[in-house]
């Protein structure tokens, strides 16, 4: 007799299981249905941008590592970014740091500065990666829940959250999957708790770019106090839609880049080269660029929102981020994992839970949501099949 086999997964992360993107767009192919899971647009960014990636493999620019801080003409031209659209001045030499997508951001700065035990606070739902890099750190996440309907921060419980052995709050505006954006007064009430108790914060602010009804993104770091003390993340992916390219920064003071630079050159080192420099162009193109595709993205929520309205959904509309969310109790459901995993038989249609998301998972049970990165009529089609297939429980 074999004794029972050990379990190979280190057990501090157990749990963490296979991402729910997985289960769900593995769903989606076996149905055939309109995978409105996932969060990544269905039309390319700007043929300029892709003409420059190739000139950039063509002309062998990039094609070897690159600096492990990322190419000057990109860091640069993150500077001048965060300059012209929020008065944010950094020395691309110190201040910014270029990472294989927004997702080693984000690891590399919770790794670099969470240690054991010590606790992060984070606005529930998350983004699944926060709470897998908390548990990479062996840190503990605490959270803070935002909820329906507008989703706003509730300040009483992130001063409660607060102990002596908080060292980060991990932030994201606008907030996927909930699409709030959060107002300047949250964020200077965040900010003076973070001076207060001499906190990080670390800023995801991957969809600064894209927020609706002239919603205003504000990024903490410009508030009193925090230049020093925020570790601001940025991405390609989302800015110009080419999500698989995986270029994001990291912008801080220059203690703090460094101190993420130190992780992160023992994640990847280095990564996307010649897409590097193609995402130094685009960050020079006319502002244009950002606000077509926040206009298209804004009637495309309008149309997928009005129509999860019709058929009868509770619509929490967005004002940015790719995703709506619904509460779907009105059409007799009690669980959105039980509607997600039943959506595809009955409808064709690819939908995501929000209780993944959750510590306090019984306040997402009822809520699901949908991307609407996605071109109308692919909108439209995946409406008329929540029509004409059984929606209701
Ligand atoms: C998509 C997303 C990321 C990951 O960005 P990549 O640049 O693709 O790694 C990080 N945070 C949030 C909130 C996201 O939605």
């Amino acid at each position: 007799m074999t004794p029972n086999p050990r379990p190979r997964l280190a057990p501090h992360l157990a749990g963490l299981g296979t991402t729910i993107f997985a289960e769900m767009s593995a769903l989606a192919t076996a149905t055939g249905s309109i995978n409105l899971g996932q969060g990544f647009p269905d039309t390319d960014g700007p043929r300029v941008v892709a003409e420059a990636a190739a000139r950039a493999v063509l002309e062998g620019r990039g094609n070897q590592y690159p600096p492990g801080v990322g190419i000057p003409e990109l860091r640069q031209a993150i500077a001048a970014h965060q300059q012209a659209h929020y008065g944010i001045a950094l020395d691309p030499g110190t201040q910014v740091l270029v990472t294989a997508g927004a997702t080693e951001a984000i690891a590399a700065a919770v790794l670099a500065l969470v240690a054991i035990g010590d606790e992060v606070i984070a606005l529930e739902p998350y983004y699944d990666s926060y709470a897998a890099t908390i548990a990479m750190a062996r840190g503990t996440r605490v959270p803070v829940t935002l909820r329906a309907p507008d989703f706003a921060l509730d300040v009483d419980a992130l001063r409660a959250a607060v102990t002596a052995r908080t060292r980060v709050i991990l932030l994201n505006t606008p907030h996927n999957p909930t699409g709030a954006v959060l107002s300047r007064a949250d964020l200077a009430t965040i900010a003076e708790i973070a001076v207060q108790h001499d906190l990080v914060v670390i800023s995801d602010e991957v969809y600064e770019h894209l927020t609706f009804d002239g919603a205003e993104h504000v990024p903490i770091a410009t508030l009193p106090g925090m230049a020093d003390r925020t570790v601001t993340i940025g991405s390609a992916g989302k800015t110009f839609s080419f999500t698989g390219w995986k270029v994001g920064w990291v912008t801080g003071s220059p203690e703090l880049v460094a101190a993420v630079r130190t992780t992160k050159q023992f994640l990847t080192y280095v990564s996307a080269g010649p897409f590097q420099y193609a995402v130094a162009e685009a960050l020079a193109l006319p502002p244009a660029v950002y606000t077509d595709l926040r206009d298209r993205l804004q009637s495309q929520r309008d149309l997928l929102c009005a129509g999860l309205a019709d058929l009868g959904f509770e619509v929490y509309v967005p004002r940015g981020t790719y995703f709506a969310t619904t509460d779907v109790r009105p059409l007799g459901w009690e669980d959105g994992m039980d509607f997600c995993r039943a959506l595809p038989q009955r409808c064709g249609v690819v939908a995501i839970p929000h209780q993944v998301f959750y510590d306090n998972v019984d306040v997402g049970r009822p809520l699901v949501r949908w991307a609407f990165c996605k071109q109308p009529e692919v909108l439209s089609d995946a409406l008329a099949r929540l029509r004409d297939g059984r929606l209701a429980r």
